[in-house]
């Protein structure tokens, strides 16, 4: 057998990507990003073919919550793969990250994993639908919840509908939108017919928007009123804001919670957490949730590797460090520069903008004019700091002082040629 070649021209690799694949790439997430290809990556930082190097903040859209192949996680993926990978049948391996999930969460009792977010939320909710016995979920403008039919949503002027050609809209009429952050709008939407409450618990996806004191509070008892399920998605958020996510952070706790992204150190790991007697209905096969890759072995070890690293040797606290010197950084180049340039966030997940004032909803966060925020970032990169266009940062286990001093110094001469 020969090793596939490797090429190292980017023209020769976008050539070849567009003609082999629509758009040249195969997330539509990834069309707005950087047109660059990655040689390779490591801790903080990720090498385009070019040779190029870059700080990146992106972490793969945040599953790389350790920093880039964390030897740890590696070693044991790689020890455990050697004894099979998936066996259509249950291993010890599972057994054990479903405890460590529930350990660190504190609240939840029981866990299914899967393999995306997408389809941890579509099981949330069909589980939340048959315990209640409800169709209608009532959800919050810019909450993002993976890309299929019934929750993908986009806005054209100030109306909210289908995303995506191809999209059947009437999905969406079991789904009452409402502000964030606006208790009343939740307490005038929900009632006996509502199966459940989805929501990001910190808002990150779209930007970074806490939740205001005593909201998600207000919420938990609006639900608890009205016998309504409370999901919390935590697919950003959980793991990497403590280990027991934003529930943890907030004192507020769901009926059910999901997880991704920074749960198993870069591999492709989805859990869905609740309450045992919720998620009882998958026990008795009376609620289908299925998948040929849930809990493969390969993604058990990355699973059970990620959890005791954050366990035994926790990462929040540099990760505190580094994000807040980072903002701090940031703030500090914008007023030098003289550029209204606003973070708002947390040291692990913030948001960049040109913005005067934090955001408290989606709706006053589109008025922080991301288009020129997008352009900048693009310029960012090209000085080789690896940002999403939306102005989300994400920072990793692996950012220290080297990094800090590398990215304050792109960051700034980015601002002198950009200005
Ligand atoms: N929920 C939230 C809050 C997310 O941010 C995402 C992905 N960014 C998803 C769900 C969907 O996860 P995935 O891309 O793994 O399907």
């Amino acid at each position: 057998m020969t090793e596939p070649t490797v090429e190292t021209s980017d023209d020769d690799l976008r050539r070849r990507a567009l003609a082999r694949t629509p758009g040249g790439v195969h997330s539509n997430v990834r069309l707005a990003g950087p047109k660059v290809f990655i040689d390779r990556a490591k801790g903080a930082w990720m090498w385009g073919v070019d040779g190029t190097d870059y700080v990146d903040y992106l972490l793969g859209q945040g599953p790389n919550f350790l920093g880039h192949a964390p030897d740890v996680v590696l070693s044991a993926v790689e020890r455990a793969c050697r004894r099979g990978m998936v066996y259509g049948g249950q291993h010890a391996l599972e057994v054990e990250a479903s405890e460590l999930v529930c350990e660190a969460l504190g609240w939840a009792e029981m866990v299914r994993f899967g393999v995306s977010g997408t389809e941890s939320v579509q099981a949330a909710l069909r589980l939340a639908r048959a315990v209640t016995g409800r169709t209608k979920v009532i959800r919050f403008e810019g909450h993002y919840h993976g890309w299929l039919d019934n929750v993908l949503l986009g806005q054209r002027d100030d109306a909210w509908g289908v995303a995506s050609a191809g999209q059947l809209p009437h999905h969406h009429d079991d789904f009452v939108l409402v502000p964030w952050n606006d208790p009343a709008a939740v307490e005038a939407a929900i009632g006996d017919d509502v199966a459940a409450v989805i929501m990001e618990p910190i808002m990150i996806n779209a930007g970074v928007i806490e939740p205001a004191p005593g909201y998600l509070e207000r919420v938990r008892e609006l639900c608890d009123a009205r016998g309504v399920v409370l999901i919390f998605d935590e697919v950003i958020s959980g793991f990497r804001l403590g280990l027991a996510g934003a529930a943890g952070r907030y004192g507020v706790v769901p009926d059910l919670a999901t997880y991704g992204k920074a749960l198993a150190g870069g591999w492709p790991v989805s859990a869905l957490a609740g309450r045992a007697d919720l998620m009882a209905g998958f026990g008795t096969g009376e609620v289908n949730h299925s998948g040929t890759f849930n809990a493969s072995v390969m993604t058990m070890a990355a699973t059970v590797a990620t959890i005791r690293s954050l366990r035994d040797d926790p990462p929040y606290a540099r990760i505190a460090d580094h994000g807040t010197a980072l903002m701090t950084g940031i703030r500090e180049l914008g007023a030098r520069h003289g550029v209204a340039l606003h973070v708002q966030g947390l040291p692990a997940a913030f948001h960049v903008s040109f913005g005067e004032q934090d955001a408290t909803d989606h709706r006053s966060l589109r008025r922080l004019g991301l288009d020129r925020y997008t352009k900048f970032a693009e310029a960012l990169v090209a000085h080789g700091v690896w940002v999403a266009g939306r102005g989300v940062w994400y920072v990793s286990a692996s950012h220290g002082p080297a990094e800090l001093d590398a990215t304050l110094a792109r960051f700034d001469q980015t601002l002198t040629d950009w200005l």
